[in-house]
Formats: C-alpha cells, sequence, structure tokens
C-alpha cells in the first residue's frame, strides 16, 4: 500500500528497489573473485543472459553506461566516428565519453521519433576519400528512452543490421529497456538482438535489480571487453552479492512489463486531456513524454512536485514520466489527479 505522505517518483525505472527474492538470493549467493573469473552466481548470470540474448558469451558490467563506453572502445579505432541517433544515450548522457576514453567522435543521425530509417544511416557512413574521419560503428537504441520508449521493431532492426553488415561495419545494441520492448511488440528479445555484433541490457532499471547491466556478444568480443573494463576500472570482486539479484531479476520481472506500460497510458491519457502535448497511441512502453508551451516544462514540474508528483525535465518544453514494477495503483490516480489539476485549461 502506498504511503500518501511520500511522493509519487516517477522520474526514472532506475528506483526500482530490490524483492524479497532477490534479497534472499543476495544472502545466500556463492560468491568468488571475478577478477579470476571465479564467482560462480556472476557467471551463472552471465551465460543466462548471453543465452536469453542469443549470443556466445556475457559481461557483467556495473552500468549500462560502462557497458556502452567498453563496446565503443572494442569496435573502434581513435580518429573514427560512431554514428547515433541525435538523442540516444551515447551522445546526451555518457559525458563525452567515446571522445574522452576510445578518441572517437559521434555523428548524428535523424530519426522519426528514435527509429532511424536505414537509408539516413547509409548517407551518413564515410569511408572515403582519405582526408575525412572514417565510421567505425553504429549504435542503435531498442526502446529509444529521450523518445518516449519507442519501440524499434523486429522488421526495422533487421534492416538497420543488413546497412550494418553491407557496410562491413560492427553494429551496437543499447538495449537498455530491451525487455519492454519484447513485451510490446510480443516478440522475444533474442529476435530483437539478432545480427547485432553486441548488445548491452539493463538489469537496473524496469527489470528492478539493484545494479548492473549486461554486454553481450561473441567469445572474442567478451574477451576483449573484459580486458578494457578493468582498464575503466569496472572489475570486480565477489559481484555475485549482486549478480545474484540480477538473475532474479531476469526470472521475475520480464512478465510484469505489461502493467507499467498500460500504466503508462494512462499517465499518457491523463497528460492528454489536461491539454498538454502528448499522443497517447504513442505511448508504447513504460516511459512518458509530456509537452508543454516554449519555456514552460520547468513550471510544469515544479507544479507536480508540490502535489507530491516527481518527474524529470527533460527539455525547456518537456517533462519525462517513467512507470516501474513498484508503483502502485493508488500511485498512478495520485499522479493522474495532479496532471489533471495541473492542466493548461
Ligand atoms: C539508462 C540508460 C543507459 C545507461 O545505463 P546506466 O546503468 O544508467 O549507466 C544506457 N542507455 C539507455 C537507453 C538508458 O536509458
Amino acid at each position: 500500500m502506498s504511503d500518501v505522505s511520500l511522493p509519487v517518483d516517477l522520474r526514472s525505472d532506475t528506483l526500482t528497489k530490490p524483492t524479497p527474492a532477490m534479497r534472499r538470493a543476495m544472502s545466500s549467493a556463492l560468491v568468488g573473485d571475478d577478477m579470476y573469473q571465479e564467482d560462480p552466481t556472476v557467471r551463472a548470470l552471465e551465460e543466462e543472459a548471453a543465452a536469453l540474448l542469443g549470443f556466445e558469451a556475457g559481461l557483467f558490467c556495473v552500468s549500462g553506461t560502462m557497458a556502452n563506453e567498453i563496446a565503443i572502445a572494442v569496435w573502434t579505432r581513435p580518429g573514427q566516428e560512431v554514428l547515433v541517433e541525435e538523442r540516444g544515450h551515447p551522445v546526451d548522457y555518457e559525458l563525452a565519453g567515446m571522445a574522452a576514453l576510445s578518441g572517437v567522435m559521434p555523428r548524428l543521425v535523424p530519426s522519426h521519433r528514435g527509429v532511424m530509417q536505414p537509408a539516413d544511416v547509409q548517407a551518413a557512413i564515410r569511408r572515403s576519400p582519405d582526408h575525412i574521419a572514417h565510421s567505425g560503428l553504429i549504435i542503435v537504441e531498442n526502446t529509444h528512452n529521450m523518445w518516449g520508449g519507442t519501440v524499434i521493431p523486429a522488421a526495422q532492426s533487421a534492416e538497420l543490421v543488413a546497412v550494418a553488415r553491407q557496410n562491413h561495419l560492427p553494429i551496437h545494441l543499447d538495449g537498455a529497456r530491451l525487455w519492454n520492448a519484447a513485451e510490446a511488440t510480443g516478440v522475444g528479445v533474442e529476435i530483437l538482438a539478432a545480427g547485432y555484433s553486441s548488445v548491452m541490457v539493463s538489469l537496473s532499471k524496469g527489470l528492478g535489480a539493484p545494479v548492473g547491466s549486461i554486454l553481450t556478444g561473441s567469445r572474442p568480443f567478451i574477451r576483449e571487453a573484459r580486458r578494457i573494463r578493468k582498464r575503466f576500472g569496472g572489475g570486480w570482486r565477489q559481484a555475485g552479492i549482486l549478480a545474484a539479484a540480477a538473475r532474479v531479476a531476469l526470472q521475475e520481472t520480464p512478465p510484469l512489463l505489461g502493467l507499467d506500460h498500460s500504466r503508462a497510458r494512462e499517465l499518457a491519457a491523463a497528460a492528454a486531456a489536461a491539454g498538454f502535448r502528448i499522443d497517447p497511441m504513442q505511448v508504447e512502453t513504460n516511459i512518458v513524454m509530456v509537452g508543454t508551451d516554449p519555456g514552460r516544462g520547468k513550471h510544469l514540474h515544479a507544479a507536480l512536485k508540490t502535489k507530491g508528483i516527481l518527474c524529470l525535465l527533460t527539455a525547456p518544453d518537456e517533462v519525462r514520466m517513467v512507470t516501474y514494477r513498484d508503483l502502485d495503483e493508488n500511485d498512478i490516480q495520485r499522479a493522474c489527479q495532479a496532471i489533471n489539476s495541473c492542466g493548461r485549461a
């Protein structure tokens, strides 16, 4: 039962807390030193996650950012360009990591609400003449966070993979919310991950594990990724404590994601009814981007806060709300009422 004296926190699906089953698994986890690859729980998690995604091997990383940056470091050489969607996580929220850590530049690709068109990706690929930087990697984000959790369906995903293959370029999938995409499209994560050179999935977002992401790929890719992880300071020891919770998350949470999605549509419907710029039909997963009049985002953000609803200001005219497992029906009703009372009418 939710406590009405506490705010309803819609800032992110990273706010999930470990479930009782996760805490039990943590307390009894077998552990060892993962730098020697002797933590049985980490190894089990890596193997299970890789198998679910259809890859040979996996690497448990402290965060999605670290896993993305490791992938960039493995696939590119300094001086190359990385093709990434304009509002993609690696360009907006990784602190210029690709430049600082790998010596590469992003080349921004436009999209239709987060879904890049194959022709636009093809047009952005550069490999001649010799006086320009060459493309080294393509990154795809599914679901797309800043475009409101939009899904890249399997057919479009396969087209992007085909462009990479035709151009002999590696293609990395930022699948922080790949299970949300699978829930929304009704196809398995292994279908949405098919053909990519490497895939990152977050365990600490909607899946609800306290910490961690998985990077998957071929055995040689993961061997190199493990070395880079150490260089980035991410080699860890008895991480089985965390992997134990993540293994439970992989079992427990995917069947529950549909509820997050229907609650996101409820929030979107409330926002649309209150006169904000949003099409509830476009809310496919657990992220709701509410558009305001120019410059009014901070006013909506502040007004909701005074009513006990926390959200994220993502642009001068946009706030983001995210649903996740720890919310209940009462929280959603409180949020809808608050949105309604902040309406523009
Ligand atoms: C959250 C997120 C990441 C990074 O994950 P962290 O664990 O927060 O570093 C990467 N990509 C996308 C699309 C995300 O939403």
